[in-house]
C-alpha cells in the first residue's frame, strides 16, 4: 500500500481543550452529553427519615449504598444521608466501595455485606481492616485469618458474624454461631464482634410470610444463645427494606435498607406502609426529527415498518447507557408529557420513537425515559415489570456513561 499522505500537524491549540481544570472539565462533560440522571437526594434522605419514622429512634439504620448505590452514585448519596443523619451505618459489597467512600472523606462506619477472602486468595482484609471497613465473618477459619492479619498490622477490625436462617447464600449454621461467637470474644484480641446479623430471601412476598417468620424466629434464638456465649448483648439485625416495611418483628438492633431509600418497593405485593419519593429520573433530549412514509423501516433489523406517514424522533440513548435492548419495540418514553412508544431495535447509542403524525417535536425537547412528566410516569417499577426483572436491576444497569447529577430536589 503506498503511504498516506504525512500526519497533520496538530493545529496550535487544539490539544488545550483537554487541559481545561477538573471543576471545567466534568462540567463540560455534563453540559456535552443530554442523557442524564438526575438523583434526588432530597428525596433518597426523605425515605431514610421515612424508615427511621417507621421503626422508632432506637434502632441504627444501615443505609445500603452498594453497586454504586444502586447507581445513583454512591460518593453524593452516602454523603447526604450521613450529613442529614438519616443514616448510621453505610453498607457495601466490595472493599474497594468501601475504599471509595473513604477516599471521599466519609467516616461513618461501613460494613462489607458480602464474603471475605481469606489472605492467600487477596488482600482484602488487610485493606479492609486498614481503612476500618467492618467484614462479614462466617467461619471459624475466616475468623483466625482476620484475627492473624490484624494482630500482624496492629488492626482491629470490626465483625459482624453472619448466619444462615434461610437465604443459602454465605452465613453458618445457626448451631456454629455460639462457638464462632465465643472464639471471636475469646481467642482474637484484635477482633470486635460488633453484630449478629442474617438476610431475608422472601420477607418482599407476602404468601410466603410463614417463612419470614420461621427465620426471624430461629435469628432472634440464635441471638440470644450467642449473648449466653459471649456473656454480653450483641447487635442483631436482618431487615432489609421488605423487612421494613412488612415485618415489624425483624427489625430488631439495626435495620438495612435499599431498595426503598431508592423509592422502589421491593415486589409489587410487597406491603406499601411506608410512602416513598423517586431518587432519580433519567432524562435525555430528541437529537433528530424526521418525517417518515408509510412503509419505511426504522433500525437494525428492519424490524418495524411504518404503518402509515408519521414522526419519529431519535434519542441519543441506547443499551450502551443501560437501556434495556428487550425495550425493542414494546418500551415507551414521554415526549412532552406524553407517553410515546418506541419503535424498532434499541440501538447502543440511540433509539427511534413513534412521535405520532400531529406532533409538533423539535431536536432539543425534553424526554423522560424514567421519572416524572405532568401526569405521565415511568417508574423504575413500571420497567421492571415489562423487562421481567426487579427495579434493582433497572437503575443498577445505568451504565457510567451517563452522568449522575446530584441536586437536593
Ligand atoms: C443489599 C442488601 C440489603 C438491602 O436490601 P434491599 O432489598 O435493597 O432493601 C440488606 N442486607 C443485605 C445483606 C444486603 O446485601
Amino acid at each position: 500500500m503506498p503511504a498516506g499522505p504525512p500526519e497533520p500537524k496538530p493545529e496550535p491549540g487544539r490539544g488545550c481543550l483537554l487541559d481545561v481544570g477538573a471543576d471545567q472539565a466534568s462540567g463540560d462533560d455534563t453540559a456535552s452529553y443530554q442523557t442524564q440522571v438526575h438523583v434526588h437526594l432530597t428525596n433518597i434522605v426523605a425515605n431514610l427519615r421515612a424508615v427511621r419514622e417507621r421503626v422508632g429512634p432506637d434502632r441504627k439504620i444501615l443505609f445500603a449504598v452498594k453497586a454504586d448505590a444502586y447507581g445513583h452514585g454512591a460518593v453524593d448519596v452516602a454523603r447526604a444521608a450521613v450529613a442529614a443523619g438519616a443514616a448510621d451505618w453505610l453498607g457495601v459489597a466490595t472493599v474497594p466501595e468501601g475504599l471509595e467512600l473513604r477516599r471521599a472523606g466519609i467516616d461513618a462506619p461501613i460494613l462489607k455485606l458480602s464474603a471475605t477472602f481469606r489472605p492467600d486468595v487477596g488482600a482484602e482484609m488487610a485493606i479492609a481492616a486498614g481503612a476500618d471497613i467492618s467484614l462479614v465473618v462466617c467461619d471459624r477459619d475466616g475468623v483466625e485469618a482476620l484475627q492473624r492479619v490484624c494482630a500482624e498490622r496492629g488492626l482491629v477490625a470490626g465483625v459482624h458474624l453472619k448466619v444462615d436462617t434461610g437465604m443459602g447464600r454465605i452465613g453458618c449454621p445457626t448451631s456454629e454461631a455460639p462457638a464462632l461467637a465465643g472464639v471471636i470474644e475469646r481467642d482474637c484480641p484484635a477482633l470486635s464482634l460488633d453484630g449478629l446479623m442474617t438476610h431475608l430471601p422472601v420477607s418482599d412476598v407476602p404468601d410466603q410470610d410463614d417463612f419470614t417468620a420461621a427465620q426471624i424466629a430461629r435469628f432472634v434464638a440464635c441471638r440470644s444463645h450467642v449473648e449466653q456465649a459471649v456473656g454480653r448483648s450483641v447487635p442483631a439485625h436482618c431487615a432489609n427494606s421488605a423487612g421494613i416495611l412488612g415485618h415489624p418483628d425483624s427489625w430488631l438492633d439495626m435495620v438495612r435498607p435499599g431498595i426503598m431509600a431508592y423509592g422502589s418497593y421491593p415486589d409489587p405485593s410487597t406491603p406499601r406502609t411506608v410512602e416513598l419519593l423517586p431518587g432519580l429520573s433519567w432524562v435525555t433530549r430528541v437529537s433528530f426529527v424526521k418525517k417518515v412514509a408509510a412503509g419505511t423501516s426504522v433500525s437494525y433489523g428492519r424490524t418495524w415498518v411504518a404503518p402509515r406517514e408519521t414522526v419519529i424522533a431519535t434519542l441519543p440513548v441506547g443499551y450502551g447507557d443501560g437501556y434495556d435492548r428487550r425495550l425493542s419495540n414494546s418500551g415507551h418514553v414521554l415526549l412532552g408529557g406524553r407517553r410515546v412508544p418506541i419503535v424498532g431495535r434499541v440501538c447502543m447509542d440511540q433509539l427511534m420513537v413513534d412521535a405520532g403524525t400531529a406532533a409538533s417535536v423539535a431536536v432539543g425537547d425534553r424526554v423522560v425515559l424514567l421519572g416524572r412528566d405532568g401526569t405521565e410516569e415511568i417508574s423504575a417499577e413500571d420497567m421492571a415489570i415489562e423487562l421481567g426483572t426487579i427495579p434493582y436491576e433497572v437503575t443498577c444497569r445505568i451504565s457510567h456513561r451517563v452522568p449522575r447529577i446530584h441536586a437536593l430536589s
